[in-house]
């Protein structure tokens, strides 16, 4: 059996950018892929003439990966900046949406948030950060409730949180969430100062259209267009409908063998599956509990995603905007179930017919086995009770989308334990190699950083971290 360089286990955004730059640079490489089509959550679906997105809508206009990747693959002229009344953003509170302050002024006199919420959040610049005693992270809602007060926390923090990881904030820790937070927090002794530092600093010239940092970029297509220049540059190297089952060390290299029976022999593995899947593949390898539990136990959001086409006319008093997030303090009967919505035609051009507007929503697992006409239904119902319409508008497209352990949840120690798993590796197991969204964090932008970092690695000849 001939013995690759390197194979990669998994074709989601972070395997393929690894795979790129490592055939780039003259390596044999191979991706196997579990599904019929690549990208693993990152798509684009057309529907009579409405565009949604499978996983993520949109990537931030400051992501250096994402850009030079983009660049890289000679798409970056086809990015395309979301429009500017996009940066809108609402926040459901009791029963309307009420948008979220983007200046000062606009902080002051905010519903958002009580004057005494307000004042707790405006001393945080005179309270210095101080490092927990014992090293131990905090989770989100200890770091943020001590900087910014108990109700800027669940209403802001905890709005956010949902939005990204759609998790709550005791589940996630606050140094392996949000590192970058993290560190401008403890390097300038306050959160506040932290964000002030970050904007001050001199932003690189980035490939692409020249546009705010806070704005989002896609393609005119959507973001299917980064996965199809993946997957074309990979060429006949990505094998399609391939599921790795077992992993065996044998003598120097690693041999995987596929569900379809096919066997393939790598010096080098990267594991770019998901947490459990990279678990199952280590425990066929033999290898030894430390090596597996730290990836068992990740948990995981699941997340089902309902795309509604509705004709603008039905949708009276449409905001417009980026979409609006439900803060965890709105419960009661009144209250959506939905964790937010994303006015997904609202951001860019050419995501809905003439008169048409498109929007996502997003739920968790606790719908998840419901029908789909019925969480279809509570999504339409979900938007006219945010936007206060007087009946239910009826979508003219409809498609829900569940993902099933989808999402990271970076818990306390999450990071430390990678680090140590890592180093595990190297010792019981030199050849694997871990990327995807589990290991260095879960944006577009961190896993296409991983994929390639991991790249860069074996490029320069290391078996390991
Ligand atoms: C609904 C949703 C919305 C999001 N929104 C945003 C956003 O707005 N901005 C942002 O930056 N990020 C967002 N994210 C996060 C980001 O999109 C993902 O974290 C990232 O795309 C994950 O990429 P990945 O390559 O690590 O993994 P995945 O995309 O999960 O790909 C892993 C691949 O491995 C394959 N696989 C699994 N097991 C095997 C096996 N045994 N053999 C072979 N193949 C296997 C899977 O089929 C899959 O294709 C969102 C995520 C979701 C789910």
């Amino acid at each position: 059996m001939h013995t690759l360089d390197v194979l990669v286990i998994g074709a989601g955004v972070s395997g393929l950018a690894c795979a790129f730059d490592l055939s780039r640079a003259g390596r044999s490489v191979v991706t196997l892929e579990r599904a019929q089509q690549a990208g693993g959550v990152v798509g684009t679906l057309e529907i009579d003439g409405f565009r949604f997105e499978t996983g993520p809508n949109t990537v931030q206009a400051s992501s250096e990966a994402f850009r030079t990747l983009a660049a890289d693959l000679g798409i970056a002229d086809r990015l395309v900046v979301s429009s500017g009344a996009s940066s809108a953003r609402y926040l459901f509170l009791e029963g309307r949406l009420v948008a979220l302050p983007s200046s000062i002024p606009g902080f002051l006199t905010t519903p958002v948030l009580s004057f005494g919420g307000k004042l707790r959040v405006a001393t945080e610049l005179l309270r210095r950060f101080k490092q927990p005693a014992g090293g131990v992270e905090p989770t989100l809602r200890a770091f943020f409730t001590e900087r910014l007060g108990p109700e800027a926390a669940t209403r802001l923090a905890g709005a956010f949180v949902r939005g990204v990881y759609a998790a709550e904030l005791d589940e996630l820790g606050a140094e392996s969430a949000f590192p970058r937070m993290w560190r401008a927090c403890t390097e300038h002794g306050g959160l506040i100062k932290g964000v002030f530092a970050a904007q001050k600093k001199k932003k690189p010239v980035l490939p692409g259209p020249q546009c705010k940092s806070s704005a989002l970029l896609s393609f005119p297509n959507g973001l299917r267009e980064l996965v199809d220049a993946l997957a074309s540059a990979s060429g006949t190297n990505l094998m399609l409908g391939e599921e790795v089952r077992t992993l065996a060390r044998d003598g120097e290299s690693w041999v995987a063998t596929t569900a379809g029976g096919l066997s393939l022999r790598a010096r080098d593995v990267v594991l770019a599956c998901p947490a459990p899947a990279a678990a199952a593949l280590l425990d066929t390898a033999g290898l030894p509990r430390p090596c597996i539990t730290p990836l068992e136990r990740i948990t995981h959001a699941d997340v089902t995603l309902v795309h509604l086409g509705f004709r603008a006319v039905d949708v009276p008093g449409f905001p417009g905007g980026f979409g609006y997030l439900v803060p965890p303090d709105q419960v009661g009967p009144e209250a959506p179930r939905v964790l937010g919505t994303i006015f997904a035609s609202s951001l860019f051009e050419g995501r809905a017919p003439t008169g048409g507007l498109g929007v996502t929503s997003f739920y968790r697992s606790s719908t998840a086995t419901w029908p789909d006409a019925e969480i279809a239904r509570e999504a339409a119902t979900d938007l006219a009770r945010a936007l206060r319409l007087s009946s239910v508008p009826t979508p003219v497209v409809s498609r829900v989308l569940r993902w099933k352990n989808v999402i990271p949840r970076y818990a306390p120690g999450h990071m430390l334990r990678m680090a140590t798993l890592e180093s595990e590796l190297v010792r019981m197991a030199p050849g694997l190699h871990l990327a995807g969204s589990y290991a260095g964090g879960v944006s577009v932008e961190q896993v296409i950083a991983r994929g390639r970092a991991v790249a860069h690695r074996l490029r320069n000849g290391a078996h390991s971290p």
